[in-house]
């Protein structure tokens, strides 16, 4: 199939319904960006973009249920339950003082120009019809690639390459440099050298960039199904340098493949975009400065305090792992300070599996995951709460005050389930626990 084939095969009716209003209007009608670039490279769009060189004004009269951004000169127009398609008036922007955001945007009469100020030849590609196409052509049927930068070869050729001259583009804006890294890791690209040569240079300009729009494109490297290569050359390029400095310190030629390992697309726990993310910011040693770093690029607090904890485990993980080398093998150990530390004790599986597909496991990970593994298969208990009685019949049974060596009494017990030296049965456990307190003593329980 040609491109052409490609796009107006996979046009959605609704974006048709739009070009074709647009068109019967007398204006061009295009389809553009990532999602003309999606199509060519055989994957599903994940939302379609618009682009005419009808004003917003003219826009929001054809389309009277628009919404429009001022801040973007987009137009959004619903087409269905939670469906909004964004047509973008044909612009330049001018000017960046601050390499982040335009300063002025210039409505522009045909696609050319509007594909001009576009990042990458491969987001440069349009199809559609142009302005001033006979009324009668259709827009789908009768439209035609638009791409005057080569895209679709770059594309094809596995190149990524700035529009234009990459001495300039990313010093109008840095957040080019992070999409960069982000297409080469969903493409596995290779950038192309005269733009990897304007990256490297203009490196230190990404540290100017809002924390919040660093950490979203660091989750989007992530999240590809290949990252390793990617964040190689986010290294390589000085881009980790800028925006996290710790990290460039301590980088290691293994660390991609490690960070692509975890949550790989064969692994039953896949996706896995906490255990990347954790993998990723291992080799800085401090959970403060990792957790400051993470503040700064404003991620959740959720997913903050799950790091901390993936973390925290995983050094668990490492001791039992190192026990278990020496003879001692246990499981239900592992489980119980995974519960403890994630409030989930199936995470000592997870956490084992992640450092043996990131290739930090020792020889005996494969027994420490089988054991946990069964642990799971039979819910033996890990939590306090997963036993047959509670500190309250422990209370009324031994008839003492409530005090901490309740709680000593219940790890006691979830302990002594978990390693079958007693069945998790009220009964059971009441009487196990008298002989608790008359051999040990309530003192050195508590
Ligand atoms: P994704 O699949 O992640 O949405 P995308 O290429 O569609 O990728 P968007 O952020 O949705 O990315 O942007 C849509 C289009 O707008 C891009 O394809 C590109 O042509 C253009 N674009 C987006 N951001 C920039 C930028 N910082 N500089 C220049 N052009 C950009
Ligand atoms: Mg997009």
């Amino acid at each position: 199939m040609t491109p052409a084939a490609a796009v107006r095969a996979a046009i959605p009716r609704d974006v048709a319904d739009l070009l074709r209003a647009l068109r019967t209007a007398g204006f061009g009608a295009y389809v553009v960006g990532g999602a003309v670039r999606d199509v060519i490279a055989g994957r599903v769009p994940a939302d379609w973009d618009l682009a005419t060189e009808a004003t917003p004004d003219q826009l929001r009269a054809l389309f009277p249920n628009a919404t429009y951004e001022n801040r973007f000169g987009t137009v959004g127009v619903p087409t269905g339950d939670s469906v909004v398609r964004e047509i973008t008036t044909f612009r330049a922007d001018s000017g960046s003082g601050d390499g982040r955001r335009p300063d002025e945007v210039t409505f522009l009469p045909r696609i050319e120009g509007d594909l001009a100020r576009r990042d990458f030849t491969i987001n440069a590609i349009a199809f559609g019809l142009a302005p001033g196409a006979s009324r009668r052509a259709d827009p789908v049927a009768d439209g035609a690639i638009v791409d005057p930068h080569g895209g679709i070869d770059d594309l094809t050729n596995g190149l990524l390459r700035a529009v234009g001259d990459p001495a300039e583009r990313f010093i109008e804006d840095a957040l080019r440099m992070l999409r960069a890294i982000r297409f080469v890791a969903r493409f596995s690209l290779t950038v192309e050298p005269g733009t990897a040569a304007a990256i490297k240079r203009d490196a230190p300009l990404a540290s100017r960039l809002s924390g919040e729009r660093i950490g979203a494109e660091i989750e989007g490297i992530l999240a590809a199904a290949h990252p390793a290569r990617a964040l190689q050359l986010a290294a390589d390029l000085d881009i980790f340098a800028a925006i996290a400095p710790a990290l460039a310190a301590e980088w290691s030629a293994e660390i991609g493949t490690r960070v692509e390992a975890v949550g790989g697309t064969s692994l039953p726990d896949a996706p896995d975009p906490l255990g990347r993310m954790s993998e990723l910011l291992l080799p800085i040693s401090d959970d403060a400065d990792v957790a400051a770093l993470l503040e700064s690029w404003r991620r959740p607090r959720a997913t903050i305090a799950a790091i901390q904890q993936i973390r925290a485990l995983d050094r668990a993980v490492a001791v039992a792992e190192s026990e278990a080398e020496r003879g001692n093998l246990d499981g239900p150990a592992l489980r119980i300070v995974a519960a403890a530390t994630t409030g989930d004790p199936r995470d000592a599986v997870r956490q084992v599996r992640r450092r043996v597909a990131a290739g930090r496991a020792n020889r005996s990970a494969a027994a420490l995951l089988s054991a946990c593994m069964q642990g799971d298969e039979q819910q033996l208990p890990a939590t306090a709460s997963d036993l047959a009685v509670g500190g309250d019949q422990l209370v009324a049974r031994l008839g003492r005050a409530p005090g901490p060596w309740v709680a000593a009494l219940l790890a006691h017990l979830v302990d002594d389930v978990a390693h079958r030296r007693v069945t998790n049965d009220a009964g059971e456990l009441l009487a196990w626990s008298e002989r608790i307190i008359a051999t040990e003593g309530r003192d050195s329980i508590a």
